[in-house]
């Protein structure tokens, strides 16, 4: 039986990688078979993003019946309180530990979740591999999204040898570590204790040593005496536009900000980054967030009048 979904056209060379990618991100709909057209392999994912299109698959049958869920390492995330669906799920992957369902949306200062346990270990914390890091993570400690990792490699690739980087919000580091690999130096700052906790620790799970920790408010940073960044993540979707100007202030002329935001018409955060800096901006779509609303990042050169 064929039917309809949103896939992926990748050149086949690079279709192994992206398949991988995507099971780990939890986007690769299993439920259908990947197949070849040409010079292109389509990979069947579970939603639509940016660069997606639509195409008829063949369905995988022991699959079909699989609830939808998002993976992250041994715990896999599920979009409903299903604890049959959940012990199904357990029981089709020998990798998994946990199926856990979301109580809450992702909410407070720290970007948390509550989550119930539906089966397996009742514990919230797993390690993830990607592209060769670890990260030990407790999702319900400290905020983790493994639907970022094709985005960190982005900014990975825009990193020069020896830059310094400061991540404002840095969780338990996917980002700091990742751009560490190519970084001088990498400054991680969160105000959650329990994400510093793990970041230090996945710091030595990496041997990073180039990446320093730091527990505080972003907005206390420009006081602590960093001399200025060339390159700035700022990973805080809801509020990333409050802390732009101490942003603009680290960064040095020249210097590259990525600012994270949450929006419902393209642009939206223009006229703020203008108001912050003169420099050249770049907009991209992330990912879908709900309909009608999308995670964009704005690529920020960072202008100072007289330089
Ligand atoms: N960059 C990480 C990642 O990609 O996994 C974490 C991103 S998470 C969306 C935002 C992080 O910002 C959370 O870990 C939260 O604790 C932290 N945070 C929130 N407000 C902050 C503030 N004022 N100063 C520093 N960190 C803050």
């Amino acid at each position: 039986m064929r039917e309809d979904q949103w896939c992926l056209a990748v050149p086949k060379r690079e279709a192994e990688q992206t398949r991988r990618r995507l099971l780990d991100e939890g986007l690769l709909d299993r439920r259908y078979k990947p197949r070849s057209e040409g010079d292109t392999v389509l990979l069947p994912v579970t939603e639509e993003m940016p660069g997606v299109v639509r195409c008829a698959f063949e369905t995988v049958p022991e699959h079909v019946d699989l609830p939808r869920h998002e993976l992250v390492g041994g715990i896999a995330i599920m979009q409903e309180n299903d604890p049959e669906g959940a012990r199904r799920l357990l029981a089709s992957r020998p990798s998994l530990e946990t199926v856990l369902f979301p109580e809450t949306p992702v909410e407070g200062e720290y970007r948390t979740r509550r989550f119930a346990v539906l089966a397996g270990v009742p514990s919230t914390r797993t390690r993830v591999t990607e592209y060769g890091l670890f990260f030990d993570v407790d999702l319900a400690l400290a905020y983790f999204s493994a639907r970022l990792s094709t985005e960190r490699q982005r900014v990975l690739d825009l990193v020069g040898e020896g830059e310094r980087v400061l991540d404002m919000f840095a969780g338990v580091g996917p980002f700091a570590i990742t751009l560490a690999r190519r970084a001088g130096l990498v400054v991680a700052a969160d105000l959650n204790p329990a994400a510093v906790h793990l970041l230090i620790h996945n710091i030595a799970l990496n041997r990073a040593r180039n990446v320093i920790p730091v527990l505080a408010d972003a907005a206390h940073l420009p006081g602590l005496g960093f001399a200025p960044f060339d390159r700035i993540v700022m990973n805080l979707p809801l509020a990333a536009s409050v802390f732009l100007p101490a942003a603009a202030r680290l960064c040095r002329d020249g210097g590259t900000i990525h600012l994270y935001a949450l929006e419902e018409q393209e642009s939206e955060y223009l006229p703020l980054i203008r108001a912050a800096t003169n420099g050249e901006v770049t907009e991209r779509q992330v990912r879908t967030y709900s309909p009608g609303k999308w995670h964009a990042v704005y690529d920020i050169t960072v202008e100072r009048e007289g330089g």
